[in-house]
Protein backbone atom coordinates (compact mmCIF):
# COMPACT_ATOMS: atom_id res chain seq x y z
CA UNK A 1 0.00 0.00 0.00
CA UNK A 2 1.36 3.34 -0.78
CA UNK A 3 2.35 5.73 1.86
CA UNK A 4 -0.48 7.72 3.40
CA UNK A 5 -0.12 11.58 2.15
CA UNK A 6 -1.00 12.79 5.43
CA UNK A 7 2.01 10.63 7.48
CA UNK A 8 4.39 13.68 7.10
CA UNK A 9 2.26 15.67 8.74
CA UNK A 10 0.77 13.55 11.31
CA UNK A 11 3.51 12.14 14.30
CA UNK A 12 1.89 8.95 15.63
CA UNK A 13 0.93 5.88 13.12
CA UNK A 14 -2.24 6.79 11.56
CA UNK A 15 -5.76 5.88 11.72
CA UNK A 16 -6.58 4.49 8.31
CA UNK A 17 -4.99 4.33 5.11
CA UNK A 18 -5.31 6.59 2.30
CA UNK A 19 -7.87 3.87 0.63
CA UNK A 20 -10.52 4.25 3.35
CA UNK A 21 -9.88 8.32 3.65
CA UNK A 22 -10.75 8.57 0.04
CA UNK A 23 -14.02 6.06 0.45
CA UNK A 24 -14.69 8.65 3.14
CA UNK A 25 -15.02 11.58 0.87
CA UNK A 26 -16.48 9.69 -1.80
CA UNK A 27 -19.08 8.85 0.31
CA UNK A 28 -20.00 12.57 1.97
CA UNK A 29 -21.01 15.32 0.31
CA UNK A 30 -20.30 17.02 3.24
CA UNK A 31 -16.19 16.73 3.11
CA UNK A 32 -16.19 16.48 -0.82
CA UNK A 33 -17.55 19.64 -0.54
CA UNK A 34 -14.49 21.53 1.29
CA UNK A 35 -11.82 22.78 -0.58
CA UNK A 36 -8.24 20.72 -0.71
CA UNK A 37 -6.98 22.32 1.85
CA UNK A 38 -9.79 22.06 4.19
CA UNK A 39 -9.84 17.96 3.38
CA UNK A 40 -6.79 18.08 4.13
CA UNK A 41 -7.24 19.56 7.55
CA UNK A 42 -9.94 17.19 8.07
CA UNK A 43 -8.64 14.51 7.43
CA UNK A 44 -5.40 15.35 10.36
CA UNK A 45 -8.27 16.67 12.60
CA UNK A 46 -9.97 12.51 12.12
CA UNK A 47 -6.87 11.04 12.67
CA UNK A 48 -6.67 13.16 16.30
CA UNK A 49 -10.11 12.21 17.14
CA UNK A 50 -9.29 8.73 16.68
CA UNK A 51 -6.68 9.05 18.26
CA UNK A 52 -8.20 10.50 21.13
CA UNK A 53 -11.62 9.50 21.57
CA UNK A 54 -12.92 5.96 22.23
CA UNK A 55 -15.80 5.48 19.99
CA UNK A 56 -18.08 2.80 21.34
CA UNK A 57 -21.33 0.97 19.78
CA UNK A 58 -24.19 0.69 22.05
CA UNK A 59 -26.72 -2.32 21.70
CA UNK A 60 -26.23 -4.88 19.04
CA UNK A 61 -24.74 -1.79 16.49
CA UNK A 62 -21.50 -2.57 14.91
CA UNK A 63 -19.71 0.09 13.38
CA UNK A 64 -16.75 -0.38 10.45
CA UNK A 65 -13.92 1.40 10.66
CA UNK A 66 -14.85 3.05 7.82
CA UNK A 67 -18.29 4.17 9.84
CA UNK A 68 -15.92 5.57 12.48
CA UNK A 69 -14.36 7.63 10.48
CA UNK A 70 -16.93 9.03 8.84
CA UNK A 71 -18.07 9.76 12.48
CA UNK A 72 -14.89 11.35 13.29
CA UNK A 73 -14.56 13.40 10.18
CA UNK A 74 -17.99 15.02 10.11
CA UNK A 75 -17.31 15.70 14.35
CA UNK A 76 -14.09 17.47 13.31
CA UNK A 77 -16.19 19.37 10.37
CA UNK A 78 -16.39 23.02 12.99
CA UNK A 79 -12.99 22.42 14.14
CA UNK A 80 -11.60 23.83 10.66
CA UNK A 81 -10.49 26.86 11.99
CA UNK A 82 -10.28 26.24 15.62
CA UNK A 83 -8.13 23.20 15.55
CA UNK A 84 -7.65 20.12 17.50
CA UNK A 85 -7.35 22.14 21.41
CA UNK A 86 -11.14 21.88 20.29
CA UNK A 87 -11.27 17.75 21.08
CA UNK A 88 -9.95 18.36 24.37
CA UNK A 89 -12.25 18.01 28.19
CA UNK A 90 -13.61 14.29 27.10
CA UNK A 91 -12.96 11.07 25.75
CA UNK A 92 -16.07 9.27 24.80
CA UNK A 93 -18.60 8.51 21.81
CA UNK A 94 -21.28 6.34 22.78
CA UNK A 95 -23.59 5.09 19.16
CA UNK A 96 -26.81 3.87 19.57
CA UNK A 97 -27.88 2.20 16.58
CA UNK A 98 -30.83 4.50 16.71
CA UNK A 99 -32.95 1.70 14.61
CA UNK A 100 -35.75 4.46 13.51
CA UNK A 101 -35.55 7.98 12.63
CA UNK A 102 -36.96 10.32 15.62
CA UNK A 103 -37.93 13.10 13.97
CA UNK A 104 -39.54 14.53 17.74
CA UNK A 105 -36.67 17.78 17.52
CA UNK A 106 -38.53 18.80 14.36
CA UNK A 107 -41.84 18.81 16.29
CA UNK A 108 -40.22 21.36 18.82
CA UNK A 109 -40.04 18.78 21.94
CA UNK A 110 -38.50 20.38 24.81
CA UNK A 111 -34.68 20.18 25.68
CA UNK A 112 -33.20 19.79 29.24
CA UNK A 113 -30.17 20.14 30.73
CA UNK A 114 -29.96 18.32 33.99
CA UNK A 115 -28.19 18.36 36.80
CA UNK A 116 -25.25 17.09 35.25
CA UNK A 117 -25.51 19.74 32.49
CA UNK A 118 -26.36 17.54 30.00
CA UNK A 119 -27.91 18.58 26.90
CA UNK A 120 -30.47 16.38 25.78
CA UNK A 121 -31.89 17.02 22.14
CA UNK A 122 -35.80 15.87 22.26
CA UNK A 123 -37.36 13.90 25.21
CA UNK A 124 -37.34 9.71 24.94
CA UNK A 125 -35.77 8.79 22.08
CA UNK A 126 -33.00 10.91 22.13
CA UNK A 127 -30.74 11.69 18.73
CA UNK A 128 -28.51 12.86 20.32
CA UNK A 129 -26.54 14.37 23.64
CA UNK A 130 -24.02 15.85 24.90
CA UNK A 131 -22.35 16.01 28.34
CA UNK A 132 -20.46 18.98 29.28
CA UNK A 133 -17.17 17.20 30.71
CA UNK A 134 -18.69 13.70 29.44
CA UNK A 135 -19.32 11.48 26.29
CA UNK A 136 -21.29 12.47 23.23
CA UNK A 137 -23.67 10.36 22.71
CA UNK A 138 -24.98 9.97 18.71
CA UNK A 139 -28.38 7.79 17.37
CA UNK A 140 -26.28 6.23 14.19
CA UNK A 141 -29.26 5.88 11.66
CA UNK A 142 -29.40 9.88 12.30
CA UNK A 143 -25.76 10.71 11.63
CA UNK A 144 -25.35 7.96 8.99
CA UNK A 145 -28.05 9.08 6.87
CA UNK A 146 -27.01 12.61 7.33
CA UNK A 147 -23.62 11.83 6.14
CA UNK A 148 -24.97 10.07 2.86
CA UNK A 149 -27.45 13.10 1.80
CA UNK A 150 -26.81 15.96 4.26
CA UNK A 151 -30.50 17.91 4.96
CA UNK A 152 -30.43 21.43 4.28
CA UNK A 153 -30.43 22.62 8.19
CA UNK A 154 -29.76 18.76 10.27
CA UNK A 155 -26.42 17.43 10.90
CA UNK A 156 -26.28 15.43 14.33
CA UNK A 157 -22.72 15.24 15.05
CA UNK A 158 -22.11 19.13 14.42
CA UNK A 159 -24.83 19.77 16.44
CA UNK A 160 -23.62 18.07 19.25
CA UNK A 161 -19.55 19.15 18.43
CA UNK A 162 -20.64 23.12 18.76
CA UNK A 163 -22.25 22.04 22.23
CA UNK A 164 -18.85 20.93 23.26
CA UNK A 165 -17.22 24.03 21.83
CA UNK A 166 -19.65 25.71 23.61
CA UNK A 167 -18.34 23.96 26.96
CA UNK A 168 -14.79 24.77 26.82
CA UNK A 169 -14.64 27.77 28.52
CA UNK A 170 -16.48 26.09 31.08
CA UNK A 171 -19.97 27.89 30.26
CA UNK A 172 -22.77 26.43 28.26
CA UNK A 173 -24.03 29.42 26.71
CA UNK A 174 -23.62 29.84 23.25
CA UNK A 175 -20.32 31.35 23.14
CA UNK A 176 -17.18 29.41 22.49
CA UNK A 177 -13.91 30.85 23.76
CA UNK A 178 -13.19 33.63 21.49
CA UNK A 179 -10.91 36.61 21.62
CA UNK A 180 -12.85 39.25 24.30
CA UNK A 181 -14.01 41.84 21.51
CA UNK A 182 -15.39 39.34 19.07
CA UNK A 183 -16.69 37.41 21.83
CA UNK A 184 -18.92 40.64 22.83
CA UNK A 185 -20.17 40.72 18.95
CA UNK A 186 -20.77 37.52 19.13
CA UNK A 187 -23.22 37.73 22.08
CA UNK A 188 -24.58 40.80 20.55
CA UNK A 189 -25.49 39.69 17.31
CA UNK A 190 -26.66 36.07 18.50
CA UNK A 191 -28.45 37.41 21.13
CA UNK A 192 -30.33 39.67 18.76
CA UNK A 193 -30.91 36.92 16.55
CA UNK A 194 -31.94 34.62 19.12
CA UNK A 195 -34.66 37.14 20.65
CA UNK A 196 -35.92 37.96 17.13
CA UNK A 197 -36.42 34.06 16.90
CA UNK A 198 -38.48 33.65 20.27
CA UNK A 199 -40.59 36.95 19.72
CA UNK A 200 -42.03 35.10 16.33
CA UNK A 201 -42.82 32.27 18.08
CA UNK A 202 -43.90 34.35 21.40
CA UNK A 203 -46.02 36.27 19.09
CA UNK A 204 -47.46 32.97 17.10
CA UNK A 205 -46.47 29.81 18.80
CA UNK A 206 -47.21 27.48 15.16
CA UNK A 207 -45.70 30.50 13.54
CA UNK A 208 -43.24 29.51 10.22
CA UNK A 209 -39.83 30.10 11.66
CA UNK A 210 -36.76 30.79 9.19
CA UNK A 211 -34.92 27.73 10.65
CA UNK A 212 -35.69 24.77 13.07
CA UNK A 213 -37.55 26.19 15.69
CA UNK A 214 -35.59 24.17 18.15
CA UNK A 215 -32.99 26.81 18.12
CA UNK A 216 -35.33 28.97 20.13
CA UNK A 217 -35.30 26.54 23.37
CA UNK A 218 -31.79 27.85 24.76
CA UNK A 219 -28.92 29.84 22.94
CA UNK A 220 -26.57 26.75 23.42
CA UNK A 221 -29.36 25.38 21.04
CA UNK A 222 -29.46 28.33 18.91
CA UNK A 223 -26.08 28.13 18.58
CA UNK A 224 -25.75 24.63 17.49
CA UNK A 225 -28.35 24.72 15.53
CA UNK A 226 -27.12 27.90 13.66
CA UNK A 227 -24.05 25.75 13.11
CA UNK A 228 -25.79 23.19 11.24
CA UNK A 229 -27.40 25.24 9.29
CA UNK A 230 -23.84 27.03 8.75
CA UNK A 231 -22.39 23.28 7.19
CA UNK A 232 -26.00 22.31 5.29
CA UNK A 233 -27.74 25.66 4.46
CA UNK A 234 -25.75 28.28 4.58
CA UNK A 235 -27.50 30.32 1.87
CA UNK A 236 -30.92 29.72 4.96
CA UNK A 237 -28.52 31.24 7.52
CA UNK A 238 -26.82 34.22 5.61
CA UNK A 239 -30.36 35.24 4.36
CA UNK A 240 -32.54 35.19 7.82
CA UNK A 241 -29.53 35.89 10.76
CA UNK A 242 -26.51 37.30 8.50
CA UNK A 243 -24.84 38.51 11.38
CA UNK A 244 -24.82 34.97 13.09
CA UNK A 245 -23.93 33.37 9.30
CA UNK A 246 -20.29 35.94 9.29
CA UNK A 247 -19.64 34.71 12.55
CA UNK A 248 -19.91 31.15 12.52
CA UNK A 249 -18.14 31.62 8.66
CA UNK A 250 -15.36 33.32 10.77
CA UNK A 251 -15.46 30.62 13.51
CA UNK A 252 -16.23 27.41 11.37
CA UNK A 253 -14.20 28.59 7.82
CA UNK A 254 -16.23 28.60 4.42
CA UNK A 255 -19.14 26.12 4.49
CA UNK A 256 -18.97 23.24 1.90
CA UNK A 257 -20.04 23.91 -1.70
CA UNK A 258 -23.28 20.97 -1.57
CA UNK A 259 -24.87 20.47 -4.81
CA UNK A 260 -28.29 19.91 -2.44
CA UNK A 261 -30.97 22.76 -2.10
CA UNK A 262 -30.29 25.25 0.62
ZN1 LIG B 1 -28.45 20.58 21.43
Amino acid sequence: MAQPWWRRLWRAEPAFTADEWQAVVDGSPLIRGLGADDQARIARLADRFLHDKAITPAHDLVLAPRDRLALAAHACLPLLRFGESGLRGWSQVIVHPGAFRVDHRRHGAPHEIDELEVVHEGTEDREGESWKYGPMVLSWADLDAEIREPEPGYQLVVHEMAHKLDALDGLLDGTPPLPAAWQREWARDFGAAFESLNALLDADPDAETPIDPYAAEAPEEFFAVCSEYHFTAPDVLRATYPAVAAHLERFYGPPPRLAIAG
